[in-house]
């Protein structure tokens, strides 16, 4: 009890939202999309698992990981039915108690365009803007925020950059079964850029096994979201099994399903370009779920001079006590 109340403390929502950039999330979906070249003067035309260019999407992804500091960066490949070699990123922001089960935030970096009527995906593009370049985004803004948040957390987070999400799942799936522990509770932000009518509600899924981590997704956005944050019971939906949450589900581990709803018109499509994303909407997106990770994480106590956490309570962390009450009531066993 006494070390979650310590840990607690150390939580600070509103430094969440100071270091989160709207400018990183963007200058990512420029290159990610194409609009910007890569630092070799080429362009990411497709990141369909069939285009040549997925194996740039992949270096891409995981120079990005590997230029945070404190990340380890590793590929997953698995096979799958198309011509290209893929491979999931995964980067991992160890824990100081590796008892602890991680918790994972992921998107997929793959795309298509398939609902355009003759689209080549060996060749035409498939920009993938909302769907999910703005998932990547985030979750690697996420990465940077927790990976420099001093002195770190007592749970492993996990960040997970898809493959072949597109083409049925098969990035996920992989890892799924390619896990030799269960997880804590995995995030997937699938896609998260696009406002419909500039409503600012957000949507997300869950299963009926896990409504505790849907209230405490609602309860944080209630505290610290400009946006109205709602969860649906994935069986009002018919079962949600439309993103990499899904092999999660089967494999009986909590996880949501984050994404906007209803979809826009250039889902699938080449239209699925920068226009389509509100980066405000990113931005809101990207502080609640980099706020919810690091609470569920359990924030390690900030140090003290003489080695004492006894005063964690100090001017830079008043804020604290806005939180606080609310992760001691959503508090229970991993
Ligand atoms: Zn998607």
């Amino acid at each position: 009890m006494l070390l979650f109340l310590a840990s607690a403390l150390a939580l600070d929502p509103t430094a969440i939202r100071d270091a989160v950039s709207e400018d990183r999330l963007l200058a990512d979906m420029r290159e990610l999309t194409g609009v910007d070249p890569l630092s070799d003067g080429t362009r990411i035309v497709s990141r369909s698992v069939s285009h040549p260019d997925i194996a740039v999407a992949e270096d891409w992804l995981f120079a990005a990981f590997s230029a945070i500091d404190g990340l380890t960066v590793t590929r997953e490949p698995f096979a799958h039915s198309g011509p290209e070699p893929v491979a999931n990123i995964v980067a991992e922001l160890p824990g100081a108690d590796p008892a602890l089960a991680p918790m994972v935030v992921m998107a997929h970096y793959d795309s298509t365009a398939s609902l355009d009527e003759g689209w080549q995906a060996t060749t035409d593009p498939a920009p993938g803007a909302d769907d999910d370049a703005s998932g990547i985004a985030a979750i690697l803004e996420i990465a940077r925020v927790l990976a420099s948040w001093e002195p770190g957390f007592a749970r492993t987070v996990r960040f997970v950059g898809f493959s072949a999400e597109e083409v049925g799942l098969v990035g996920s799936t992989a890892h799924v079964a390619n896990l030799d522990a269960p997880v804590h509770l995995a995030l997937a932000l699938d896609p998260v850029g696009h406002n419909p009518g500039d409503s600012d509600i957000l949507w997300f899924s869950y299963d009926g096994r896990w409504v505790d981590e849907a209230d405490a997704l609602e309860a944080l956005a209630e505290e610290i979201s400009e946006l109205s944050v709602t969860g649906v019971d994935e069986e009002l939906f018919g079962g949600d099994a439309r993103s990499d949450h899904y092999p999660f589900w089967q494999a009986g581990m909590p996880a949501l399903h984050i994404g906007t709803f209803p979809l826009p018109p250039s889902y699938h499509t080449v239209e699925d370009t920068l226009a389509a994303v509100d980066p405000t909407f990113l931005f809101e997106v990207t502080v609640l779920v980099a706020a919810r990770a690091a609470e569920e994480a359990e924030p390690l106590p900030e140090e003290q001079p003489g080695g004492c956490a006894c005063d964690a309570v100090g001017p830079a962390s008043w804020l604290v006590w806005v939180i606080a009450p609310l992760a001691w009531r959503r508090r229970r066993p991993s």
